[in-house]
């Protein structure tokens, strides 16, 4: 969505393909309704993403739709907004370049000739259309589009990938209450709830918070292990799994928390979250090394600090935080599949490695990887270059001017 944005404003003709009826993704449809990233953790929280991101959380701002929550959980400052209203932005910002937006469509096929994408078969109300660019971009965390269109991409076996998590949120909650039970107490909890075999909770660190609304909370902890969700058998198996340890997670906060007492179930996410499957393989692959050791390259389109935050089968999960001064670069060329020219990734389906990732997808970072494809897209597209020939220095240029922070 950011990258239609960034290529739309650069002038270029855009059509934004969604299989969902929102923009937003994960950050939507998925019930994540936190942006981490933005700030580094730790004492004193630096503001490190800007441009068409940080433009998105002044109009949620504007809406009176989001806050800061200060680090909690060892992930840094989040922004927690009202999911409805940022499904609202995300519409008003894209529709007002004059892109082009078709929802409920799914890219499933992909034509390439000579290393270059010709067309892409979507599939919708209207049945099967060929659609065909100049440039494209891949931002659907999944690398649907590179995978098919023969760009080489890892993921780990089922067994190894992040777990997926059905988000939940819960209504008539005495927060102020709620909040007396601090989280070290309510995983010592979740732990007892388990050892009596009373409940099955898979996971036993997670957490909720407080939202915009007045007692109204959003909760992660559902854990579903174990599933390739570009299997679409094991994704929908992981779907009806997820709704059902919300139930039991709910069973048990209405029993053993004290606020929780009369809470009942809004929604659960209308997709289910998925942290990780396909990973492209770049021009260059970024390491957990190079989190860790906060890295900086010259081709650095975007800062991150935000943590490894693995969440591996297992009731808990694994925390790493970046050394040194902190933050660390995305560089431009974990975007660039190594082979197909006119194709860009964006998001979580960048050339990382899973440690790497596991830090490096955070939604500010996944938005301003969205942004640098974009502005990159509509260079490429205009001047008929390759994503591989592109003038680093120029797009970052472009992308200073635009507010990112380099
Ligand atoms: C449970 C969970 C909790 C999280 N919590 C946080 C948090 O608190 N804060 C934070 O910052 N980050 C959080 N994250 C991480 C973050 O939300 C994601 O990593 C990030 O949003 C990924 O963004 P993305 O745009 O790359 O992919 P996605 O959000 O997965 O978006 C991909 C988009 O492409 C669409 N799509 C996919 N395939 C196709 C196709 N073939 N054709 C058409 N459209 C397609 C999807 O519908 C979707 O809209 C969480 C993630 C999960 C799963």
């Amino acid at each position: 969505m950011v990258a239609a944005v960034a290529a739309a404003r650069q002038g270029a003709q855009v059509l934004l393909i969604e299989s969902q009826g929102c923009l937003g993704g994960s950050r939507t449809a998925a019930g994540v309704d936190t942006f981490y990233g933005f700030y580094t953790p730790g004492e004193l929280p630096r503001r490190i993403v800007g441009g068409i991101p940080w433009e998105i959380v002044e109009r949620l701002q504007a809406a009176g739709a989001c806050f800061e929550r200060p680090n909690t959980y060892g992930a840094g400052t989040g922004v927690t907004y009202d999911v409805e209203q940022l499904k609202l932005v995300y519409e008003s910002i894209v529709l007002e370049t004059g892109a082009s937006l078709l929802f409920h469509t799914f890219a499933c096929q992909v034509h390439t000739e000579s290393e270059t994408i010709e067309r892409v078969v979507l599939a919708n109300k209207g049945g099967l259309t060929e659609v065909s660019a100049q440039c494209y971009i891949d931002a659907t965390g999944d690398a649907d589009i590179s995978a098919r269109a023969g760009v080489a991409f890892e993921k780990r076996d089922s067994e190894q990938l992040q777990s997926l998590t059905t988000i939940f949120f819960l209504a008539n909650v005495d927060v102020a209450k709620a909040k007396q039970t601090k989280h070290d107490r309510l995983v010592d909890k979740m732990k007892e709830a388990n050892r009596t075999g009373n409940y099955h909770l898979p996971r036993e660190d997670g957490s909720w918070h407080v939202t915009p609304h007045p007692g109204i909370i959003q909760a992660n902890m559902v854990r579903v292990s174990g599933v390739d969700a570009t299997d679409p058998f094991a994704l929908t198996l992981a779907e009806v799994e997820g709704r059902k340890q919300t139930q039991e997670y709910i069973r048990f906060l209405r029993e053993n928390v004290e606020g929780f007492e009369q809470a009942c179930l809004i929604s659960t996410s209308q997709h289910i979250g998925v942290r990780e499957t396909r990973r492209i393989v770049g021009e260059v692959v970024l390491t957990e090394d190079d989190v860790l050791q906060a890295r900086k390259f010259p081709d650095g389109i975007a800062y991150c600090g935000a943590p490894v935050e693995e969440h591996h089968a297992g009731k808990e999960t694994r925390w790493a935080y970046v050394q040194g001064d902190g933050v660390y670069h995305i560089p431009y060329r974990t975007l660039v599949p190594k082979q197909v020219n006119n194709l860009i990734a964006a998001g979580r389906c960048l050339s990382a490695t899973p440690g790497a990732l596991a830090s490096v997808r955070n939604s500010a970072q996944c938005m301003a990887m969205g942004q640098a494809a974009g502005v990159a897209a509509a260079i490429c597209a205009n001047e008929k270059t390759m994503f591989r020939e592109l003038d680093i220095g120029r797009l970052q240029a472009i992308l200073t001017e635009q507010g990112a922070i380099l």
